[in-house]
This record gives structure tokens, C-alpha cells and sequence, in this order.
């Protein structure tokens, strides 16, 4: 029987998932899985989707739509409730659940790479989007403090020309792209930052994985800063999916 999976966002061309969960099905001999990339136009298709596909069991879901597709789902686990966005969806008798596996995959992967003493650690977030709020909750449940950066300027956030005009690169040691500025195809584009008062001691995390050495990561990286790329999280956001699906 085939136990059909994917992806809706828009664009996919930038992703691995489905190399990634093809690998693992034929790695793990899981017979008659099949996972599809979905690019839709408009979050509203999902369920045009899932209506054309009854052997559909899960969904990721990716940028745009990870705060768009909330309204259509049935019901959110407690792993979404809280972040306010949704990256996996859980098809059970025609009933959509949705959860969150970013903010698993996320915090894995940055207690890994950042030292073992976080305190006085400080973040700023580049963007405010569904992957965004992940990292939030990840940073508050860290103790880590953080300033958003976004492209309109609000009670919550600075605009990137305010951070420019600022020493808050100066006092914030680790800088976490959640825009997707950068990803593939358009890998010449990176966050508009003084990457000059970058460091040694700062930490520069990108949740882009293709390329795996973003701009925004080489431009850190030449002024001697730590940098990380999104792939580990992407696999174990992936991996958290699968457990998700099966149990
Ligand atoms: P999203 O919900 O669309 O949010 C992206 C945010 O980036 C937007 O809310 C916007 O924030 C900012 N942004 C968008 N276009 C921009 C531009 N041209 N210039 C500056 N800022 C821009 O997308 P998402 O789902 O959060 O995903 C964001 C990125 O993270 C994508 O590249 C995605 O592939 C990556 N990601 C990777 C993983 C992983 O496992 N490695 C997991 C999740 C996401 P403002 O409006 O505040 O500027």
C-alpha cells in the first residue's frame, strides 16, 4: 500500500526534503513510501492536494506558509500552540493536525555548536517569519536575549537601517538568519548588514542550507566569526517529521 508524504511551499527548488526522505525510504527499506514536492500558489490549494491524494499521511510545510495554513488545519499539537507556526502536518481520517518540528531541530543543532556557557549570550533574529518564531521560543526557553530585524519597523522589531545606525552587532554575539535572502538561486543576496563589525566571538547561524555556505555565512566567516549553515536542523526537523507520521 503506498503511504504517500511531502512538501507544500512556494518555491521548492531550493529544497532537499525529498532527496532526503527518498534517501531514508530506500536506506530504511520503507516499502511503498513516496514523498512529492507541492508548490502552490496560494495556501488555500493544500486541501485541493490532499483531496487528490487520499494516500496523503503527512505534509512539511515551508516558506510561505508556516503561519498561513494555522486557519486551515483541524487542531494544533502543543508543539505548534505556543510557536504560532506550523512546519508539519499530520493527516489522520481526513482531519489535519498540526506541529511544529523547527523548534526541535533548531535548538538540537545550536546547543551542539554554541559553548557550553551561554550567559550574557544575545541574539539578533534577521526576520519574522514562521522559522522565525521557532527560534524565538528556542532562544526564551535558552535564556538567550534577542532583538528581531525586520524589513518594517514595529513595537517588536528594528529595521535594518536602525541596526545600522546601532552597536547592536557589537553587543549581540550571535546573528540568526531566518529570512530565506540568500537561498538558492539567488545565492549573490545576503542580509543587508555592517558585516565589518562582525568578530571572532560572534556566532553567525543561517537556517539557508542550499548553498551550503551562504553569502550572509562567507561574509561572517571572513571576519573570523563561527558559522553554521541550516542542514543539520533541516535533517533533524525531518527526522522529527517522520516520528511525527509514524507514531
Ligand atoms: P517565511 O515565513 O516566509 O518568513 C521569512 C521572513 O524573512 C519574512 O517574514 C520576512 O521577515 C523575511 N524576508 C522575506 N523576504 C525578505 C527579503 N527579500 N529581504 C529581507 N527579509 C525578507 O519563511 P520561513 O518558513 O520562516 O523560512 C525562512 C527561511 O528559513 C527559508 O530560507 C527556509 O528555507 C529556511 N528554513 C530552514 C529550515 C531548516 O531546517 N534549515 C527550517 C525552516 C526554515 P520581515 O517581513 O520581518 O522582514
Amino acid at each position: 500500500m503506498t503511504k504517500l508524504y511531502g512538501l507544500i511551499g512556494n518555491p521548492l527548488s531550493h529544497s532537499f526534503s525529498k532527496e532526503y526522505f527518498e534517501n531514508k525510504f530506500d536506506n530504511e527499506k520503507l516499502i511503498g513510501c513516496i514523498y512529492n514536492l507541492y508548490e502552490i500558489k496560494e495556501v488555500e490549494l493544500v486541501l485541493e492536494v490532499i483531496k487528490q491524494n487520499p494516500s496523503l499521511l503527512g505534509l512539511n510545510v515551508t516558506i510561505p506558509y508556516k503561519e498561513a495554513i494555522i486557519p486551515l488545519l483541524d487542531s494544533l499539537d502543543e508543539s505548534a500552540l505556543g510557536i504560532g507556526a506550523v512546519n508539519v502536518i499530520k493527516i489522520i481520517e481526513n482531519k489535519l493536525i498540526g506541529f511544529n518540528s523547527d523548534y526541535y531541530g533548531f535548538e538540537k543543532s545550536l546547543l551542539k555548536w554554541l559553548p557550553d556557557e551561554l550567559s550574557g549570550l544575545n541574539a539578533l533574529i534577521l526576520g519574522s517569519g514562521g522559522a522565525a518564531k521557532a527560534v524565538k521560543a528556542v532562544l526564551i526557553k535558552n535564556n538567550i536575549g534577542y532583538t528581531t530585524v525586520s524589513r518594517k519597523s514595529s513595537m517588536n522589531s528594528i529595521t535594518y537601517l536602525d541596526l545600522k545606525e546601532s552597536n547592536l552587532i557589537g553587543e549581540n554575539k550571535l546573528l540568526i538568519n531566518t529570512t530565506p535572502v540568500g537561498m538558492s538561486p539567488k545565492v549573490n543576496e545576503c542580509p543587508d548588514l555592517a558585516y565589518n563589525q562582525l568578530t571572532s566571538s560572534h556566532f553567525a547561524y543561517d537556517l539557508i542550507y542550499n548553498p551550503s555556505k551562504s553569502r550572509f555565512l562567507k561574509k561572517a566567516y571572513a571576519q573570523g566569526a563561527h558559522i553554521k549553515n541550516g542542514l543539520e536542523m533541516l535533517e533533524l526537523q525531518a527526522e522529527k517529521s517522520w516520528e511525527i507520521w509514524s507514531s
